[in-house]
Order: C-alpha cells, then structure tokens, then sequence
C-alpha cells in the first residue's frame, strides 16, 4: 500500500466553504493532522485517526504526516483557510528539504477559501484594486522587517489584509501598526475589522484610521486596510477598479 499526503484548506470556519475535494480526501484519509482547533472541525468515523497537535510545532507535524505516510497511511494534513497562505504547506516543503525521498509519496496542496477573502466578500469589495497580504505575527520574522513592509506598502497605495493582527504575546504592537499607518496615510483612511467570518461569532466593523483603536482586533480577526480610494456604499465597503 503506497500513502499519500494532502494539505487540505478547511476555509474560514463555514462548512459550506469546504470545497467538494477537500471533503473526497477526508473522505479516504486514514489520518488527518492539524492544530487542535482546525482537526476538531473534521468528523471521527470509523477507520480514520485524528492527531491533534498544539501550536508551533508546524515542522514536527509535518515530519509526523511523512512518517504516517511511508508506513502507508493516507494523511491529511488539515489548515484553516487556505494551506498555502501561513499554514501547513510551506512547513511540510520545509520538512522535504531535510528528507527528499519522502517526494516519492504522492503529495498534493488541496485549496481553501483563505480568510481574507472571506473577509473581503463579507464586507463588500475592500480587495478589488491592488493590495497586500501581511502577516503581523514575529514569530518567524522580525519585527522590523514587518514594520518596513507595512510602510512600504502603505506608501505603495496598496490595500492591505493582516493576518494574525494581535496576540497576548505581543502587547502593543498592533498600536504600534496603526501609528505607522496614521504616519503613512491619510486619517479618512476606511479600515475593518472582519472577526471570525462566516461562523456564530462573526462581527463585522468599519472606522476610519482616526476612529481605529487596538481592541477592534483580536487572533480571530482579519484586518483590511483600504486604499485611499476605497469607500462605503450601504452597508458595504468597496475599492474601485482604477486609480491614479
Ligand atoms: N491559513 C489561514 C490563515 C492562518 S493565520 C487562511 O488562509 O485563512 C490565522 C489568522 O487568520 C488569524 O489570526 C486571523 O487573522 C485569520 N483568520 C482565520 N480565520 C478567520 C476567520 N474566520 N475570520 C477572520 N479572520 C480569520
């Protein structure tokens, strides 16, 4: 029996947002693997083993998957939102550097719907111009470098999605990013806070720059950052095709 491997993207939290062919792999998986939260999502039955894991122990969970898989398991491998976007996939490339006969095993990245766009469909059309995805975690990149992007995308006239916004681990950073934006750009800037979407607890928020205050974010929050042609209409918020 040869294994095989998947990183499957288990979307923004809907399970109308599984795709059909994520569903088929946990369908035939032995094994999935994944952050307690997000293997939680996928349904026990019969024949396939759950192997929950804590945080930050990305690369050890995917040396796991490759050991499951050369013993002939079926392994996937389980991320919120999409693998591709700081998740799952890139650690289990980054376990194959150290172990390249495990590219034998048939290995396959499934895509989700990644939270900022869930995000972006719920408030309207943030996205819809240029923009940028940041991560604002430091826990795999300094804190200057993010600091450099963030402006460096401001002055760019980018649109911008943060991920991982704000941790108990890291007091004051996100007031730090707003002041680097308030630096940057113009107060009337539209920004929002997208929390939890597409799930019971989703809470949808829009302010200017002037207005935004660092509890409006949280580890489950999606903060989008218009350009500053970006503007509301109703109840949504969207950027414009052209600019300049
Ligand atoms: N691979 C995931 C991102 C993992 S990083 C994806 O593609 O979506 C985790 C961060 O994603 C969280 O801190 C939060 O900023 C964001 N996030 C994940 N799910 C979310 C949701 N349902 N609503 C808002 N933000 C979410």
């Amino acid at each position: 029996m040869t294994g095989w491997v998947k990183v499957a993207g288990l979307g923004p939290g809907d399970d109308a947002m599984v795709t059909d062919q994520v569903r088929a792999a946990l369908a035939t998986a032995t094994d999935v693997v994944g952050y307690i939260p997000y293997v939680a999502r996928v349904a026990p039955r019969p024949g396939l083993t759950l192997h929950p894991s804590d945080n930050r122990v990305e690369l050890d969970r995917a040396n796991h998957a490759l050991d499951l898989a050369a013993a002939g398991g079926k392994v996937v491998i389980v991320s919120s939102g999409d693998p591709g976007v700081f998740a799952m996939a890139s650690a289990l490339f980054e376990a194959l550097e150290s172990r390249p006969d495990a590219l034998a095993h048939d290995i396959e990245i499934l895509p989700g719907i990644t939270a900022m766009l869930a995000a972006s469909a719920r408030l309207g059309a943030p996205l819809g111009h240029d923009f940028c995805a940041i991560n604002l975690s430091d826990n795999l990149k300094p804190w200057d470098l993010i600091e450099k992007r963030l402006r460096l995308a401001a002055q760019g006239g980018f649109a911008m999605a943060f991920y991982n916004p704000r941790a108990a681990s890291r007091p004051g950073r996100f007031e730090r990013v707003l002041e680097i934006l308030r630096e940057e750009l113009p107060p009337s800037v539209l920004i929002s806070f997208a929390r939890a979407v597409t799930t019971p607890d989703e809470r949808l928020l829009t302010v200017t720059l002037a207005e935004a205050t660092p509890d409006m974010a949280d580890m489950r929050t999606m903060v989008i950052v218009g350009n500053q042609d970006t503007r509301r209409i109703g109840r949504f918020v969207y950027s414009p095709r052209r600019a300049g």
